[in-house]
C-alpha cells in the first residue's frame, strides 16, 4: 500500500499548489505591496507573546484522542490565519476530525521538492484529571509555566510553527522556497484520520521535500543545554499477542494446564529478556557525540560499547543508566495488557497478553517472534503478530542542507551545545513523511529539563514560558535561514 502511495506521490510532486492554500496576492511573500515596507523576521519577542495566547487558546480546546475532536482546533487556526490574510484549507478526515494546511508561495510556479513543511499535531493524549494539580484544559499560568495538556506535545510546537509562519507573512520575507503550515490530526492514535490517510487523500496539498516536526528535543541538564537531539529516524511499533490455551474447569480442582499460569510464566520470561544491541548509523553518531558530554566514567563506558573485549559490559552499564539509551540500542518488548478469567471460581480456557514491541528501523518482527518463542518454549503458548504493525522508514539524510542549517542554528543559539542526530524511541508523523521522500527532522525547539519532558503524556504537563519564547525565536531563525532569500 505504501509502495503504491509512493508511486502516486511521485506523480503529484509535479502538481501545482492548490488555489485554496495560496496566500492572497496582495501582501503575499515576494509580492511587495507599496503601502507596507518589508521588515526582517528579526525580533520575535512580540510574536512569541502573541503565540503564548494562541497556545493558551489551543490548550482550552480539548482535543484528547480518543475521540480527538480536532475540527474545533482546526477552525480556530483557520480563524487566526484569516486575520493575517492567509487562506487556510480544512481537510476533513472523519466526522469532527480535520487537518489544516496553508501555504506561503515563493512564486507562481510551485516546486514541491524544495518546499518546507512546518508540521505539528492538533490532538493530545487524554488526561487523568484527578491527578493534575490544575485544570488540564485551563491554560493556567503559574510560576512562569503555562500548564495544560499539549503545552509541549504538541500544541507548543503548533503555536511556534504558527508564529513563525505568520511572521514570514507579516514581514513579507522574500522566500526562496514554498513554506507550508500543516496541522495534523489523530497523531497520538495513528488511526484512520492520521497522516497516513491524510497523505493518501491530500498529498498534493502539502507535498514537500523538507519538514520540521516534533521528535527531537533541546535537553537541559544542570541549568544549561547539554545537547540538541535532532530526530532523523524513529523506531517502529508493533504488537504481539501472547495466547495461552488450556482446559477450562472448576477452580476447586486445579490442573497443570491452567492457561493463566502458563501465560504468567511466559510474560515473566519475556519481561526479563533484553534483545541484543544493534547500532544503527544514527545511534552510533549520537553516542559518539554524547560521550564527551557525560562524566568521565560514563563517557568511558559509552566509548567502550562497540569494543570486542568490554563491549557487552559497557552496553549493560549504559543501558542501566537510562531507559532512553537502553531503548535506542535495541528492540524493546513491553508487556502492556493482561486478559484472562471470567469468574473467581472458573479456570478459563484462554489467557492473553499484549506485548508492545519497538523495533529498530530495519529489524524484522519475525526475528523477535522467533527469539521469544525459543525463550517461552511452551507448546500451550502461541505468539501472534497483530495487524497494523508500523513500517520502517529510511532515515532522513544527515548531509542535507536543511539538517546543516538546523544543527548550525541550534548550536549557535544554545551556547555552542552540540547538535546530535537522534533516533527517537517514540513515533511521530515524520515516518510517514520519510516514506514519501521527505527529509523530515524532529526538533521541539524549547529548551526543557528532564522533569518537564517527563510530563508529556503524564500529569501536570507544562512549558516554561521563557523556553517557549526562546523556541519560537530559534525556529524562526532556522526557517529564515533555510527558506528566506538573503
Ligand atoms: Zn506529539
Amino acid at each position: 500500500m505504501v509502495q503504491m502511495m509512493a508511486g502516486a506521490a511521485a506523480l503529484v510532486m509535479a502538481a501545482s499548489f492548490p488555489a485554496a492554500a495560496q496566500v492572497a496576492p496582495a501582501g503575499g511573500p515576494g509580492i511587495p505591496a507599496n503601502s507596507v515596507s518589508p521588515r526582517p523576521v528579526g525580533d520575535t519577542s512580540a510574536i512569541a507573546k502573541e503565540a503564548q495566547g494562541w497556545l493558551a487558546d489551543l490548550i482550552k480546546i480539548n482535543t484528547s484522542n480518543p475521540p480527538g475532536n480536532e475540527q474545533i482546533a482546526a477552525l480556530y487556526l483557520v480563524g487566526v490565519l484569516a486575520k493575517e490574510g492567509i487562506k487556510a484549507e480544512i481537510l476533513d478526515m472523519k466526522p469532527g476530525r480535520s487537518a489544516v494546511v496553508a501555504g506561503l508561495r515563493r512564486s507562481a510556479v510551485a516546486e514541491p521538492s524544495r518546499a518546507l513543511l512546518l508540521v505539528a499535531h492538533l490532538d493530545t493524549v487524554p488526561v487523568e484529571k484527578s491527578r493534575w494539580s490544575v485544570d488540564p484544559f485551563g491554560a493556567v499560568v503559574k510560576d512562569g509555566y503555562l500548564y495544560g495538556r499539549g503545552a509541549i506535545d504538541d500544541k507548543g510546537m503548533l503555536a511556534a510553527n504558527l508564529a513563525v509562519f505568520i511572521s514570514l507573512k507579516r514581514s513579507m520575507a522574500r522566500l526562496n522556497r514554498d513554506v507550508i503550515f500543516l496541522a495534523t490530526d489523530d497523531e497520538e492514535a495513528g488511526g484512520d484520520a492520521s497522516i497516513r490517510m491524510l497523505i493518501a487523500k491530500h498529498w498534493d496539498k502539502f507535498a514537500a521535500g523538507y519538514a520540521i516536526n516534533e521528535g527531537g528535543n533541546v535537553f537541559v541538564k544542570s541549568g544549561k543545554v547539554q545537547y540538541i537531539g535532532v530526530q532523523a529516524s524513529e523506531k517502529v511499533a508493533a504488537n504481539i499477542a501472547v495466547i495461552a490455551r488450556g482446559t477450562s474447569g472448576h477452580a476447586s480442582q486445579p490442573t497443570k494446564d491452567n492457561p493463566v499460569v502458563h501465560l504468567a510464566a511466559a510474560v515473566a520470561k519475556i519481561g526479563n529478556y533484553s534483545a541484543p544491541v544493534h547500532f544503527t548509523s544514527i545511534v552510533r553518531r549520537y553516542f559518539e557525540g554524547l560521550a564527551p558530554l557525560e562524566d568521565d566514567e560514563l563517557g568511558k563506558w559509552i566509548r567502550s560499547m562497540d569494543t570486542a573485549d568490554r563491549g557487552e559490559h559497557a552496553q549493560r552499564v549504559v543501558s542501566d543508566a537510562s531507559p532512553l539509551w537502553n531503548a535506542m540500542l535495541r528492540d524493546t518488548i513491553a508487556p502492556t495488557i493482561l486478559n484472562a478469567g471470567i469468574a473467581n471460581n472458573v479456570i478459563p480456557a484462554e489467557a492473553r497478553a499484549n506485548l508492545n514491541v519497538r523495533l529498530l528501523p530495519g529489524d524484522p518482527i519475525d526475528a523477535v517472534v522467533n527469539e521469544l518463542n525459543k525463550l517461552v518454549n511452551d507448546p500451550q503458548v502461541r505468539l501472534e503478530v497483530q495487524p497494523n504493525a508500523g513500517l520502517a522508514a529510511p532515515p532522513s539524510s544527515l548531509e542535507s542542507d536543511f539538517y546543516g542549517v538546523i544543527t548550525k542554528v541550534v548550536s549557535q543559539e544554545f551556547g555552542g551545545a552540540p547538535a546530535l542526530p537522534f533516533q527517537s524511541t517514540w513515533l511521530t508523523d515524520s515516518a510517514q513523511l520519510r516514506l514519501h521522500n521527505v527529509q523530515a527532522y524532529g526538533l521541539v525547539p524549547f529548551p526543557l529539563t528532564q522533569d518537564d519532558l517527563k510530563r508529556m503524556h503524564g500529569d501536570d504537563e507544562r512549558i516554561p514560558l521563557g523556553a517557549f519564547d526562546k523556541g519560537v525565536d530559534v525556529l524562526a531563525k532556522i526557517v529564515t535561514e533555510f527558506a528566506v532569500a538573503h
